[in-house]
């Protein structure tokens, strides 16, 4: 058995950054880290990190946005706190060692994205802004003397004590290509123990993330008792590439329409403001692809110099495609879960010792549509607050007698995988979701049951039969708990 203070689950920016803290604070860390860099969505960030950062604009304003594009769902104080916070730790970031990109006279340069009213979007290396940001964070984690890495291995379990988080399983990853630390399973004892998982969206057949989002996180914590929360709520990125195999699903940063991108249809025609928020140009071009039968609208690329987004443009050469001279097939994938483990504003979960962050928390931040690069700044802004939080847990002592057993498997098959995009896609029918409440997997019964419970459209929730807001919804979250139906719950 490994004893911490802190236990750290998962190697994204989230995980990374909330070890760095707590380890700096005093805490000794164990960071259980699954699989190698490439491998998080943090590494394939391409767009930013949000932070109201010049004179002309204001965390208040950035607040405005924020709420605004979470259509009537967000919650205002976690968004407070991410407004407020994010400056600063875009500051500590450049002191850990990411070099944000700067214009000429050295002033950070900021990109503007769908949804901001202001350049805010902090990026580094262009388009490589998660590549660079999980590098610098992972050399830091290397070389900290108070954070005890777990490579390849797996949290395979939490475990609870009289009511309470008190550590977790962690067994070696069995795959060829990964080297782990361990050579069996080990439980880690730790007065809080932190999830950083990362989201579901790989859970969506077509999807812009890496296969290892599914949710682990959340099974994890749903079968140790904690809530989850809102995990109807997934937004679909507008502009992911049509094309075959592996480029497909590929995402084409916004940030590119911030620069002058047009999107077209197969008329040729604008048919949208390219800089609506996501849920906006998504269902859009959804419209499109139906009115015109087509598996794709176009992305037009030429007025964009694409030496600013270099990994865009590499990817595009890899699948043939030169933006120069081709309009790009572009479609929605599914991208972001603004849902996870229902946590506060300091990342506790409903279960005493356990807090998430990153993309596996729900703090209520996002509502029903995230607005772009927020996520990045909300690994950021929680991981430090939930660090914080966690070294404060008392003590616990583990049983004499009685280890955590693994759990469920939080792997979906390839047809819960196709089913999530036909029936719980960008337009979601009761019909379609009382099919898919039937899944054998478990986290999709539950993201049914939540979208079945949200009778309303709002942001990236779009059901066919109720196709307005509902007013008495608005500040409303859908709380999973336990194996009951989801009640609806407000959240101050
Ligand atoms: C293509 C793409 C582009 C994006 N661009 C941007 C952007 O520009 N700006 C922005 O703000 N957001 C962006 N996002 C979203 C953002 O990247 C994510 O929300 C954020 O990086 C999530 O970070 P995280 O640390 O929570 O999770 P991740 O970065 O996904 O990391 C989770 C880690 O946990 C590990 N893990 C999971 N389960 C276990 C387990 N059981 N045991 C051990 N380890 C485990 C995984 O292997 C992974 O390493 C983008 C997402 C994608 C996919």
């Amino acid at each position: 058995m490994l004893h911490a203070d802190v236990a750290v689950v998962g190697a994204g920016a989230a995980g990374l950054f909330a070890a760095l803290v707590a380890a700096r604070e005093g805490a000794q860390v164990v960071l259980v880290s699954r699989s190698p860099l490439a491998e998080s969505a943090s590494y394939w960030a391409q767009g930013g990190v949000a932070a109201a950062m010049t004179p002309g604009d204001s965390p208040a304003r950035h607040m405005a946005d924020t709420l605004a594009a979470g259509r009537g769902a967000a919650r205002e104080s976690a968004v407070r706190v991410l407004c407020e916070e994010a400056p600063a730790r875009l500051a500590e970031l450049t002191a850990l060692g990411v070099s944000f990109d700067a214009d000429r006279h050295g002033a950070l340069a900021l990109g503007l994205e769908g949804g901001h009213s202001a350049r805010r979007v902090a990026h580094a290396g262009g388009s490589a802004t998660g590549r660079r940001i999980t590098r610098a964070l992972s050399a830091a984690v290397a070389v900290d003397a108070g954070i005890e890495v777990l490579e390849g291995a797996s949290a395979s379990a939490l475990w609870v004590h009289e009511g309470r988080c008190i550590g977790l399983l962690a067994e070696p990853v069995r795959r060829r290509s990964t080297q782990s630390t361990l050579a069996t399973a080990v439980a880690v004892a730790a007065r809080g123990t932190l999830l950083a998982t990362g989201g579901a969206a790989a859970l969506w057949e077509r999807t812009t993330n890496p296969r290892g989002a599914i949710g682990a996180g959340l099974t994890l914590a749903h079968a140790a008792g904690a809530d989850l929360a809102d995990l109807e709520l997934v937004q679909f990125h507008p502009t992911a590439l049509v094309a075959e195999g592996d480029d497909d699903g590929f995402l084409i940063t916004e940030a590119v329409r911030g620069e002058g991108a047009l999107l077209l249809d197969a008329a040729g025609e604008r048919f949208v403001d390219e800089l609506a928020p996501r849920d906006e140009v998504a269902l859009a071009i959804r419209e499109r692809l139906h009115s015109q039968g087509t598996p794709s609208v176009s992305l037009h690329l030429r007025p964009v110099d694409m030496t600013r987004f270099p990994n865009v443009a590499n990817a595009l050469a890899a699948a043939g495609l030169d933006p120069r001279r081709d309009l790009i097939p572009v479609a929605p994938a599914a991208h972001y879960t603004m849902g996870g483990i229902a946590s506060d504003l300091h990342g506790r979960s409903s279960l005493a010792g356990l807090y998430a962050v990153g993309e596996c928390g729900c703090t209520g931040l996002h509502g029903a549509n995230r607005l772009a690069s927020n996520s990045l700044a909300e690994c950021f802004v929680f991981g430090r607050r939930a660090a914080m939080a966690a070294g404060e847990e008392p003590r616990a002592a583990p049983p004499a007698a009685g280890r955590p057993q693994p759990g469920p498997s939080p792997v979906p098959s390839p047809h819960t995988r196709a089913a999530l995009w036909r029936l719980a896609g960008l337009e979601r029918s009761p019909d379609e979701l009382r099919r898919l409440a039937h899944d054998p997997f478990g986290l999709a019964r539950r993201i049914a049951g939540s979208a079945l419970a949200r009778e309303e459209s709002r942001g990236a929730h779009q059901r066919s039969d109720a196709t307005m807001p509902e007013p008495r919804l608005d500040g409303m979250h859908t709380v999973v708990r336990g194996e009951g139906a989801p009640v609806m719950e407000h959240w101050s």
